[in-house]
């Protein structure tokens, strides 16, 4: 059960979402990133995870081949919890949310697809749950900024089978422009700001948004950490959701504890892992807070999402991006269909990313051993 090798991986997928690509740190952005974390022991067995990437994919890779890597070569990949409490505190002085929690949450993520494959089990069963094969998901739609676009891409969305829709839109007209065909679908409305405003403006714009009558109103508020600033937007009345950005469970009981959301979404690449969002997926059973994870991703931080979800969620949701991709290491198993996604049932997180799609999108990879 030693960890002798760990390899990561970037592999680039290009994607079309609809619209004019959006931008990020001046960049147009056209291919989704992924980066995949391959955890292999002594048993031969092989465990897949996936670290949070995004803009900042370089940052958290150099973290995971330099520092996070070296740390766990050679330890047993059996005791996730107490590998986890030693990773995570050798390196809590480097930053409690960034890029070497999201190296370590890939790592991590592959020690459950072990201990899964080791038992001949799925991670949803292994996590005491049943194993559903269809969750309910929601189209997550990047921001298109024009009103007509986004009418016409919700359109596309609840045409396609979605009852739930989360914009990310910061204009009163594109929120109006989607609310319309939503309500005609007679599917439910999110937005999400990420973190936009200021107290006072977050205000302003959930007096703006309450005709439109959100299922949650995601990130309003600047900067994340300000729960108080947060549960004053929550008083006028509008569902709040956040955690994305949240450091580990006590970021979530400062969260809760101020009384600032209704809907708590742990990240699985970010915070840590599968064993950090499921102390905070008990968090919330204690406190009537809903979870409904972050999970904008196609690898197996999905995957692992899913699984929590399927096992551990009462009011399932699965977050799942609005794209057209052009390969999906995951397919056939999480193309929405209907509004649903399958969930693999192999053993682990259920299936393997597609070694053909790796080879092809590949951009980069480093393999370390003990
Ligand atoms: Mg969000």
């Amino acid at each position: 059960m030693k960890i002798t090798g760990i390899q990561s991986q970037i592999v680039s997928l290009p994607f079309d979402m609809g619209g004019p690509p959006a931008t990020f740190a001046g960049k147009a952005w056209t291919h989704l990133d992924i980066l995949l974390v391959r955890v292999e022991t002594d048993e031969g067995l092989v465990g897949w995870g996936e670290a949070f990437g995004h803009a900042g994919i370089q940052a958290t890779r150099a973290a995971l081949d330099g520092i996070v890597a070296p740390l766990v070569l050679g330890r047993s990949s059996g005791d996730i919890a107490a590998l986890s409490r030693s990773v995570l505190h050798a390196t809590h002085l480097l930053g409690r949310n960034g890029p070497f929690v999201f190296a370590f949450s890939g790592i991590e993520t592959a020690l459950w697809d072990l201990a899964g494959k080791r038992a001949g089990q799925p991670l949803a069963r292994l996590l005491g749950g049943e194993v559903r094969e269809r969750l309910p998901a929601y189209a997550s739609l990047l921001a298109y900024h024009e009103p007509a676009l986004v009418r016409r891409n919700v359109e596309a969305a609840c045409a396609a089978g979605y009852r739930h829709i989360k914009l990310h839109e910061v204009t009163e007209e594109a929120v109006a422009a989607a609310a319309e065909v939503t309500r005609a679908f007679g599917a439910a409305l999110m937005v999400d700001v990420n973190c936009a405003w200021s107290v006072p403006a977050a205000l302003r714009m959930a007096d703006a948004f309450a005709p439109h009558d959100l299922l949650w109103f995601e990130e309003p508020v600047w900067p994340p950490e300000d729960v108080h600033g947060l549960a004053r937007v929550r008083a006028r009345g509008v569902p709040i959701a956040a955690g994305e950005n949240t450091a580990g469970l006590f970021g979530f009981k400062a969260l809760i504890e101020a009384g600032a959301i209704d809907v708590a979404q742990p990240s699985v690449t970010k915070i840590g892992g599968i064993g950090e969002m499921l102390r905070v997926i008990t968090l919330c059973e204690a406190h009537g807070v809903r979870p409904a994870p972050h999970s904008p991703y196609f690898g197996p931080g999905l995957l692992a999402t899913m699984h929590v979800i399927a096992a551990r969620v009462e009011d399932p949701l699965v977050e799942v991006l609005w794209l057209d991709m052009e390969a999906n290491p995951l397919d056939p198993w999480v193309r929405a269909e209907n509004g649903h996604v399958r969930l693999p049932t192999g053993p682990g997180l259920g299936c393997d990313p597609s070694l053909g799609v790796l080879d092809r999108y590949r951009v980069g990879s480093v393999v370390r051993t003990a």
